[in-house]
């Protein structure tokens, strides 16, 4: 097969598929799931037709069985291939679905006299579907029902045919579906704790990712993003800025003699003093920037769609509100300045190039005696 003509079959196939089953995702579950009723629904028709060939159930019932399944198969296909059932707490119609099922193999059992033993698969497969989507009460209801009309059906045609259905075996019939519907249900009950245990797991994991995600992308000490995410926010930038165009800057704040005050107040002061620096910076920027803490008492500011003058302006800002700043409030008189390299980005530079630019900015504002911002 050629590939065009290999990809016509699977567009033509996804058509047909989205219309019996159709596009929305819910209702497609749903059709699925009704639809494998309806193959083994067939399966038991086919079964039924041959019984009927072969004379061992008679016309008259097996032909108003066979069109009644077909139809009511039809119709429970039709109610929520359209969208109808969707009114019912229950769009996929699971009970009625069940009760009819149900009802289908009990008519079944009385009209197929020697062959009624093929029965109890067919309503073992029914009831293995409610035990994907009943909840156990529902599972054990239908099981009473099923136990209940099976039986009653098992005991009318004892007294109606004896000969062919005998008293005796029908007693022992009734036993085995009863072992059977027990069975079900206990089975569906451990079923329904592993369905909640899973959806409980799943829960965890997302909350588990989401705890990930947030230490590998956060830093613990400010609560500003890490180097790690800011490498790939300015990688995004690049792109960004290739694709349309637009100017953006980066710049890397230092803290000038922060070893001072670690020296002087302790390393619990130097924390909160990066605690405070990271609140103001974070306060006064743009909504469109990002802070990051880039390394012990260093900061990567990038500024997106912003020109060297506005960015440069930004960041003067920051350095001479710090200016001002009380950092540690039980030590008034210590102040903190900082020192920043400042660049835009050049027409295919790369990220390295372009941080290596603003590092030698920030070198240059530390030797010509801090506090300043100097662009690259
Ligand atoms: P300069 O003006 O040249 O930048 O001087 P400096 O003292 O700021 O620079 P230096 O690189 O010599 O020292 C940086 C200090 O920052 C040393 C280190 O102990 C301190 N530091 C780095 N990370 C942290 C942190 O997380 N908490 C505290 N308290 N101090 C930190
Ligand atoms: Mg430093
Ligand atoms: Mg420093």
């Amino acid at each position: 097969m050629n590939p065009p003509f290999l990809r016509l079959v699977q567009c033509w196939t996804a058509r047909l598929t989205d219309l019996l089953l159709s596009s929305e995702r819910k209702r497609r579950i749903r059709l699925k799931q009704t639809t494998l009723a309806i193959l083994f629904t067939l399966s038991g028709i086919g079964g039924m037709q041959y019984v009927a060939w072969t004379g061992i159930a008679p016309w008259r019932f097996a032909a108003p069985w066979t069109l009644l399944t077909l139809v009511i198969s039809g119709g429970f296909y039709a109610a929520i291939r359209s969208g109808w059932s969707e009114r019912f707490a229950d769009p996929a119609l699971t009970m009625a679905q069940m009760i009819y099922a149900v009802a289908c193999c009990a008519s079944a059992y009385a009209i197929v006299g020697e062959t009624r033993g093929a029965v109890f698969p067919l309503a073992m497969i029914v009831l293995m579907f409610g035990m994907f989507a009943l909840k156990p009460r529902q599972v054990l209801a239908i099981s009473l029902y099923a136990a209940t009309l099976l039986g009653a059906v098992m005991g009318a045609m004892a007294q109606w045919h004896p000969q062919v259905y005998a008293p005796a075996i029908e007693l022992v019939h009734f036993m085995m579906l009863a072992t059977m519907l027990i069975a079900m249900s206990i089975l569906a009950g451990q079923f329904s704790r592993m369905r909640v245990r899973l959806q409980q797991q799943k829960q965890d994991l997302a909350n588990a990712f989401g705890k990930i995600h947030a230490l590998a992308t956060r830093d613990e000490l400010t609560g500003l993003i890490n180097r790690r995410r800011m490498n790939e926010l300015i990688e995004k930038e690049l792109q960004q800025s290739q694709r349309f165009h637009s100017p953006f800057c980066i710049a890397i704040v230092d803290l000038d003699h922060f070893k001072r005050i670690n020296d002087e107040h302790g390393h619990g002061a130097g924390d909160e003093a990066l605690r405070q620096f990271a609140r103001k910076g974070s306060q006064m920027l743009r909504a469109a920037d990002s802070l990051a803490r880039w390394g012990g008492e260093e900061f990567l500011i990038l500024m997106s769609h912003s020109r060297l003058s506005l960015a440069q302006e930004g960041v003067e800002r920051i350095r001479q509100a710090l200016e001002q700043m009380v950092v540690l409030a039980e030590v008034a008189a210590v102040r903190l300045t900082l020192s920043a390299g400042i660049v835009e980005h050049r027409p295919g530079e790369s990220s390295e190039t372009m941080i290596e630019r603003a590092d030698a900015a920030l070198y240059s504002a530390k030797t010509q005696g801090r506090n300043r911002v100097v662009v690259g």
